[in-house]
């Protein structure tokens, strides 16, 4: 293996999977830290973990204990994987598990990238972009778990560690000035051929982070080359769509799929009072041949209402346990291909379903793979969409993507 990455929840795990696999290395993604026992015989491994808003220590303990398998394992190269938004709260935990990981792999300094230009998220002057708008006025203001209220990245990166903080901005990499000298480093970039500077001149003492698109050239520096093979599982037909995200695209997303397929919403209140059985025999009712669509999403105005009534976690929670218990119960009626949307909600999902590891499969748009687990007998096929990525369309181009 010569690259190991660790993303801090699982939709991110895939989008980075989906990305390096354009190189044609060989990508093994494993959910949860694999035991040591399994060895890699592939180029790149990726561990997904769910630890985006868990509390600091967890975080650094379970993204430790994954850096350590990568490094046994053989990685030459480490990199820590976050939202391409940059979704943290005040205290952690992408600076504080990036500083356990410089220490981890022998680093010094570290650079923070969350650039995606692929999906419209763009650094400059150190400030992060979702298109036109500074993070901070784009939707990502109303996320349920990690509100993002500010989008000046040194200014979020401070408060989550001791060391200093600089900015690496584009009229300075022009400039081809020197990488600056702080522990941590945020570094502009507003087109993937920024990314590959930013990869080609970052001194070899420093750890890279970032987003999915800054894994892309390293797979280029440290001479990757095509190796994969593009002979996919077909896993039986039968599918669901499961929706708990409530970002904005994922709202267009789900009144898109009006007319296309049943669909059925959970009500965070009558779940906490009736629990599921509505809604199981609701989808146990459905022909395999239409595409059921469960989801908990909902507007920034609803899910305030249901966290002052529920509590914010434990609203999240009540719906990923119920999530969690839909797939497994879907998976026992035969249903073989989930298309799942919302980072934590996909980390429910994949966990019910017994999912470890997957191989990467047919890019669904950029930065959402389909990918197969247990390939040899009765395979599983997964789509993990991170909140605001794919298109309207998405639930309906994922389902035309695999053969039936
Ligand atoms: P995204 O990828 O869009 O961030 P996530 O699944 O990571 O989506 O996060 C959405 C969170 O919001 C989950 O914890 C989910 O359980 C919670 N949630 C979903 N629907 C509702 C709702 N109607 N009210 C409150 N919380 C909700």
């Amino acid at each position: 293996m010569k690259l190991g990455c660790i993303a801090d929840d699982y939709t991110g795990a895939t989008d980075l999977a989906c990305l390096l696999h354009r190189s044609g290395a060989s990508v093994r993604l494993h959910f949860e830290t694999p035991n040591s026992a399994i060895n890699s015989a592939y180029d790149i491994e990726i561990i997904a973990l769910k630890c985006r808003t868990a509390p600091v220590e967890k975080a650094i303990r379970l993204c430790c204990a994954a850096g350590e398998w990568l490094l046994e394992k053989g990685a030459s190269t480490l990199y820590w994987k976050y939202c391409s938004t940059f979704d943290s709260t005040a205290t952690g935990n992408i600076g504080p598990v990036a500083e356990a990981l410089m220490e981890l792999s022998n680093k010094t300094q570290i650079l923070y990238c969350p650039s995606f230009p692929e999906n419209d998220r763009r650094v400059f002057m150190g400030h992060l972009f979702v298109g036109d708008q500074l993070l901070n006025e784009s939707s990502l203001k109303d996320h349920p778990l990690t509100p993002m209220t500010d989008a000046n990245l040194c200014r979020i990166l401070e408060a989550q560690v001791n060391s200093s903080v600089g900015l690496w901005n584009l009229l300075e990499q022009r400039k081809n000035e020197s990488f600056p000298k702080n522990v941590h480093v945020i570094a502009d970039a507003i087109a993937l051929e920024d990314l590959e500077f930013l990869v080609e001149k970052t001194p070899s003492n420093v750890l890279l982070t970032g987003g999915s698109a800054l894994a892309m050239p390293i797979t280029k520096k440290i001479g990757l080359v095509k190796t994969g093979h593009n002979l996919y599982p077909k896993p039986a037909p039968a599918s669901l769509i499961l929706s708990g995200s409530c970002s904005d695209m994922t709202i267009r997303q789900v009144e898109r799929y009006v007319g296309c397929g049943p669909m059925f919403q959970l009500d965070p209140l009558n779940l906490e009072n009736n629990g599921l059985k509505d809604c199981l025999d609701w989808l146990h009712s459905q022909s395999i041949k239409v595409t059921p669509l469960i989801y908990a999403t909902s507007t920034p105005e609803e899910v305030r209402h249901i966290q002052n009534k529920l509590g914010v976690s434990e609203a999240g929670n009540l719906i990923e346990h119920a999530m969690a218990t839909i797939a497994k119960s879907a998976q026992l009626k035969g249903i073989r291909r989930f298309v799942v949307a919302g980072g934590e909600t996909s980390g429910a999902v994949t966990q019910a379903l017994g999912i470890r590891s997957v191989e990467i499969g047919p890019e669904i748009c950029p930065g959402i793979p389909w990918v197969f687990a247990e390939p040899q007998d009765n395979p599983i096929a997964l789509a993990l969409k991170s909140g605001n990525f794919g298109a309207e369309t998405f639930f309906t181009d994922a389902l035309k993507k695999l053969p039936i």
